[in-house]
């Protein structure tokens, strides 16, 4: 790995961050008269803690990450989006990720005027290192690879993004959003062995906190203090925090939905790839999975017609045909496979 400090925007290394009255009195008193708060309407009038400390010790004792290399964000795109900031100089350096992949990385580079190189997976959704560190040059700045990939829904394979770790030289962002919904291996358990690598995570999926926005992204303690430095001071509201921390405290409700809706996925993924029009089911590790059919566009509308909503993914690339569908409860999961068995094309 290059050193952080050649890494990191000059602009950013400079930063001279922004302090609110939270950052310079942490402690408790009885009297708060530093932050020009209303002393009515308790709790929401005071200001939410900047550095999210309670809610930070909390995710370190489920996820097994040092609170230090813990960053939290109004959802993983604020972590996407300051990956960017913090390390990407506008139209000089550029970024390389898998295709196809979630939709943001590509979002987030064009937002901020950063070339984006995407570099296709074999048509079985498989991913070679090699193919992808030849996209890159002295001036990629990130790679991103998203495992369980979204839309595909596979893992990459681990060995292969080892290779990606320790041969470039950037920053290695390793997306696991869905990392709760298969029993491999993780990345974020290696922190310390790759300072190069920054692992997302998400209460969008497993934890069911969609609608809170909050992302985790895990690195280094230096990425991490950079991260920190260049965030909206109060970037996670109170509400969402102390959300947050009631959905963590009820972890055996997680880890029973999650058990069902992995049963859910194998009845799903048998049951749609028997039916006449379904060619193929893709393998997943994730809550959703991807199949192709004779005619995605007219599935799809079907099912419209139907009150049920799926993904198309029939314009993305290697995806002709494939609805991407999400595993819901068992009774929308029955009602998903009613309206398919009486699919006529
Ligand atoms: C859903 C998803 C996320 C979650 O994004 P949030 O902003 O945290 O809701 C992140 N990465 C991928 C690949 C996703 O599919």
């Amino acid at each position: 790995m290059k050193p952080l400090d050649k890494l990191v925007r000059p602009n950013i290394l400079k930063l001279k961050p922004y302090r609110c009255a939270r950052n310079e009195f942490t402690g408790h008193a009885e009297v708060l008269l530093d932050a020009n708060e209303n002393p009515y309407n308790e709790p929401y009038n005071r200001y939410p803690d900047p550095l999210q400390r309670d809610l930070k010790k909390a995710v370190s004792a489920v996820k097994h990450v040092p609170e230090e290399c813990i960053f939290l964000g109004n959802g993983s795109d604020e972590a996407i989006d300051l990956a960017f900031r913090v390390f990407c100089e506008p139209g000089k350096d550029n970024v390389v990720a898998i295709e196809p992949t979630y939709g943001m990385y590509q979002v987030s580079a064009d937002i901020n005027n950063v070339e984006y190189r995407p570099v296709e997976l074999e048509s079985d959704f498989s991913f070679k290192a090699e193919k992808l560190l030849n996209a890159t040059d002295e001036n990629t700045k990130l790679i991103f690879l998203c495992t369980p990939n979204n839309p595909t829904g596979n893992l990459l394979p681990y060995d292969e993004v080892v290779k990606v770790l320790e041969s470039f030289e950037g920053i290695v962002v390793i997306d696991e959003a869905y990392s709760d919904f298969s029993k491999k291996k993780t990345f974020r358990s290696e922190l310390a062995k790759y300072p190069n690598m920054i692992v997302l995570n998400t209460f969008s999926k497993a934890w069911g906190c969609a609608g809170i926005r909050i992302g985790m992204a895990y690195a280094s303690k230096h990425i991490i203090d950079i991260f920190t430095n260049v965030k909206y001071p109060y970037n996670i509201n109170e509400l969402s925090q102390r959300e947050a921390m009631a959905i963590i405290a009820k972890n055996f409700d997680v880890d029973k939905w999650v058990n069902i809706i992995l049963g859910e996925r194998v009845r799903l993924m048998d049951s749609v790839s028997i039916l006449p029009y379904c060619t193929k089911v893709f393998p997943t590790d994730a809550n959703f999975f991807l199949a192709r059919f004779g005619n995605a566009q007219s599935v799809y509308d079907y099912l419209v017609s139907c009150g049920v909503i799926v993904r198309n993914r029939s314009n993305v690339v290697l995806c002709k045909d494939c609805l991407r569908i999400t595993v819901g409860s068992p009774a929308d999961n029955t009602k998903l496979l009613a309206a398919m068995r009486k699919y006529r094309s």
